[in-house]
C-alpha cells in the first residue's frame, strides 16, 4: 500500500470537492468544512515525500492537520491518521492485515477524542462502517477491502441525512440539522474513495 499516493489522492479529493463540502456544512454547520480540510490537506501534501516510510507519512500527515486545519475536523482527521501511522509503524511494506489495524486505529482515535458513537450524525457514520466492512474483506486482499470500505463509507454518510445531530456544531441547530448530509462524514467517502483508487492502481 502506497500511503504517500493515498494522501496526496485524498488532497485531491479534497480540493475537487472543497464547495461542495463547505455547502453541505453552511447547511447544518458554519460553511468551512471544505476550507478548512482543503487548507489541511494542501499543507500536508507538500509537507509528504514519497520516500518516508508508509507510518511515517500518515504521522506527518495527521501532525500537519492537526496544525493547519481549523475547526472540529483537523484535531479528528489528524488523530485519525497519526493513530494510523502509528499502528503501521516502522514496516516498509503495508499489506492489507496491516492496512485493516491501521483504519481501526484510526476509529479508535477518532471516537476517543470526539466521544461520537454511531447514529449522532459525524464522520463516525461513514467510518466505523466502512472499518468494519474493510476488516470483513481484507482476505480479498487490499483493492477489494478498500472497495468494500468505500461502498459502506458512502452508505453510512447518505445514511446521516435523517439523522438529527447530537455531537459537533450541527447538534446546536436541535431538529433542523434532519434532512442534510453531515460534511465530516461527506469527506470520509472522499478519504475512502483516494484508498480504493490507489489500492487498485
Ligand atoms: P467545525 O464544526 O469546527 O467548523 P468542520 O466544519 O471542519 O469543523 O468539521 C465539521 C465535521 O466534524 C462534522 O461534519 C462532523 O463530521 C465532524 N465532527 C464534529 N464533532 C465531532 C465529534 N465529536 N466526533 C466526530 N466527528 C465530529
Ligand atoms: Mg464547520
Ligand atoms: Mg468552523
Amino acid at each position: 500500500m502506497d500511503t504517500y499516493a493515498w494522501m496526496v489522492r485524498f488532497a485531491e479529493l479534497v480540493s475537487a470537492d472543497a464547495e461542495r463540502l463547505t455547502r453541505l456544512d453552511s447547511a447544518i454547520g458554519d460553511g468551512d468544512h471544505g476550507s478548512n480540510l482543503d487548507r489541511g490537506m494542501r499543507a500536508a501534501a507538500e509537507a509528504l515525500s514519497a520516500d518516508l516510510p508508509p507510518g511515517k507519512v500518515l504521522m506527518t500527515a495527521g501532525r500537519t492537520l492537526v496544525s493547519k486545519t481549523g475547526g472540529a475536523s483537523g484535531p479528528l482527521y489528524g488523530t485519525a491518521l497519526r493513530r494510523a501511522g502509528k499502528a503501521l509503524g516502522d514496516a516498509s511494506e503495508v499489506g492489507a492485515v496491516e492496512l485493516g489495524a491501521a483504519l481501526r486505529a484510526a476509529l479508535e482515535g477518532v471516537q476517543e477524542l470526539g466521544k461520537a458513537e454511531e447514529g449522532d450524525k459525524t464522520m463516525v457514520d461513514a467510518l466505523a462502517p466502512a472499518v468494519t466492512a474493510y476488516e470483513a474483506a481484507a482476505g480479498e486482499g487490499l483493492a477489494a477491502a478498500a472497495r468494500a470500505a468505500l461502498d459502506a463509507a458512502e452508505k453510512g454518510a447518505e445514511a446521516t441525512v435523517p439523522l438529527q445531530a447530537r455531537k459537533g456544531r450541527a447538534s446546536y441547530l436541535g431538529p433542523r440539522s434532519v434532512g442534510h448530509q453531515d460534511p465530516g462524514a461527506a469527506s470520509t467517502v472522499l478519504l475512502f474513495r483516494a484508498l480504493a483508487e490507489t489500492a487498485a492502481s
